[in-house]
């Protein structure tokens, strides 16, 4: 009976980790080969994604009928542009990236990619459109090399260089002993916060979707590796609609649009500038982390110099 029921308890686990952490939530399906909740209508269309224009349109949601999480949200994000959502811990930020993964089905209003619902979509097709670099990334117990590759099917050895170039995880991965054939993951050498990101990264480029999701990790690093991400992110975020989670604002003072959500309600949006001018939520949390920042530095200063 034990041995019955381990596999489910299993199952069951990486499932609830899946939904909360907005992991590697591809990876974790392809894996268990798991069929999502969500079934496409028989009459489902392939997404079209030449754009990658992003609406969200009087979007509600709840996981349970009894709690709303997420109460008419109104969000367009133009191709090739940057959205930030900040707002306090349980707003709803992570909820609006797993409803445009599809992870699951809204419950009013709509969310149209290059204005199809996506609804009605095949998964697979507005799957094949997102890279997500998650908050914290699965790697699989086996080489560097295959969780890069991780990103896209058949991808050729030159090309899964040319990813790790981009997300400035090659020169690491050659100075390894057994460079792209080091094996990594529980079982192998262990990577920190930071290189695992990069792999995230090396995915998404590899990937080349025309949207991108970061969820930003809450976790602090110190501040060369903090600086040497977001570079790195920076260029996988050229040319493609981006939606960022944030938790550091100064990550995000360059993104087109920045929506703060609060009780699953936008309270505000606009620029930085905009809403510091405004002097509210806003310009709060990034007075308050000015503060911190301010007070942190001493320690920090002592960890980037090891
Ligand atoms: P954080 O900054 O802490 O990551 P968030 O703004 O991303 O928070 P969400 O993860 O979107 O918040 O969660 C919004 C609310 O939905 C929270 O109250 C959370 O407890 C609830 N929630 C999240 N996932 C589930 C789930 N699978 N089942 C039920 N409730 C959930």
């Amino acid at each position: 009976l034990m041995q019955f029921f381990r596999p489910l308890d299993f199952l069951g686990t990486v499932y609830r980790t899946v939904q909360q952490g907005l992991i590697d939530m591809e990876a974790m399906f392809e894996l268990l080969d798991t069929p999502s909740e969500i079934v496409d209508a028989q009459d489902a269309r392939a997404l079209a994604v030449p754009r990658g224009e992003i609406r969200f349109e009087n979007v509600r949601f709840g996981y349970d009928a009894d709690r709303p999480i997420l109460n008419g949200i109104d969000l367009v994000v133009a191709p090739g542009s940057k959205l930030a959502i900040v707002g306090p811990s349980g707003a709803g930020k992570s909820t609006i990236a797993r409803l445009l993964f599809r992870f699951y089905d809204v419950t009013g209003g709509r969310i149209l990619v290059d204005g199809q619902d996506i609804a009605k979509a095949r998964q697979e097709t507005l799957r094949a459109a997102i890279g997500i670099v998650p908050q914290d990334t699965v790697l699989f117990n086996d080489t560097i090399g295959y969780n890069i590759a991780y990103g896209r099917e058949g991808a050729s050895e030159a090309e899964i260089r040319e990813a790790a170039k981009g997300a400035a995880i090659h020169s690491f991965i050659e100075s390894l002993s057994e460079g792209y054939a080091t094996r990594v993951g529980e079982r192998g050498l262990k990577l920190s916060g930071g290189e695992k990101q990069r792999v995230a990264v090396a995915r998404a480029l590899l990937k080349d979707p025309p949207i991108l999701i970061l969820d930003e990790a809450t976790s602090a690093l110190d501040s060369r590796t903090e600086a040497e991400i977001q570079a790195t992110l920076e260029r996988a975020e050229q040319g493609r609609t981006t939606i960022v989670i944030a938790h550091r604002l100064s990550t995000i003072v360059d993104a087109d649009e920045i929506v703060v959500l609060d009780h699953g309600r936008i309270a505000e949006r606009g620029s930085h500038a905009a809403l510091l001018e405004q002097g509210g939520l806003y310009a709060e949390m990034w007075a308050r982390q000015r503060e911190e920042r301010a007070a942190g530095s001493p320690a920090r200063l002592g960890e980037a110099d090891e």
